[in-house]
């Protein structure tokens, strides 16, 4: 599949598999007592968490109800300038709610930022962020994210959700691509 475009493989699919299993151990523990209150809201960020945000689902020991927020940033492709637009809203409201945000990967921390703002004038009981990977900028700006899957350098990635041109979201690993892919 995609023969030739992907430059190297940065973590493979059991290693996803293994975390993913690591995040919902904890995050299980974590959440264990607030389990009595109501079921914790996932909060996934279309579309590149979708396939993080369904393994997690299911690996985490307890109930979770799935919510969806579709976002555009203005910016370029690659890069993003922390101005951002609801393309999707929530379907409900999460006042009073257990909320984890569930975001693919972490780069410069600007659409973070202003989705923490935004969810947390909803009055969530609690707010939450797991993300799979991170970038190293992302270490620099101050959001809260307090469970993270994997420190990777400052590369460009695809697969397993995450796109270039809507294209290797399928990939089952997360890999770099071919600079000739962009050529
Ligand atoms: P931030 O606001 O943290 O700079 O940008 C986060 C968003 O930028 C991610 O949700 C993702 O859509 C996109 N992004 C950042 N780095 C990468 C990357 O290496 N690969 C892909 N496919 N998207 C990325």
């Amino acid at each position: 599949m995609y023969d030739g475009d992907i430059a190297s493989t940065l973590v493979t699919e059991q290693a996803i598999r293994d975390k993913i299993a690591e995040l919902a151990a904890q995050i299980g523990a974590d959440y264990a007592s607030e389990q009595a209150e109501s079921d914790l809201l996932l909060v996934g960020v279309l579309k590149g968490a979708v396939m993080f945000m369904t393994d997690l689902a299911r690996a985490l020991p307890l109930p979770v109800q799935l919510e969806f927020m579709a976002v555009s940033s203005y910016g370029s492709a690659t890069s993003s300038s922390g101005v951002v637009r609801i393309l999707k809203d929530l379907d409900r409201d999460i006042a009073g709610r257990h909320v984890l945000i569930v975001e693919d990967i972490i780069d410069s921390g600007l659409t973070l930022s202003w989705l923490l703002k935004n969810l947390e004038s909803r009055q969530p009981a609690s707010l939450q962020v797991v993300t799979l990977l991170r970038k190293p900028d992302a270490v620099k700006v101050d959001v809260p994210v307090k469970y993270v899957g994997f420190d990777i350098p400052n590369e460009f990635v695809v697969g397993y959700g995450l796109d270039y041109a809507e294209r290797y979201r399928d990939l089952p690993f997360i890999g770099t691509l071919d600079p000739a892919v962009y050529a």
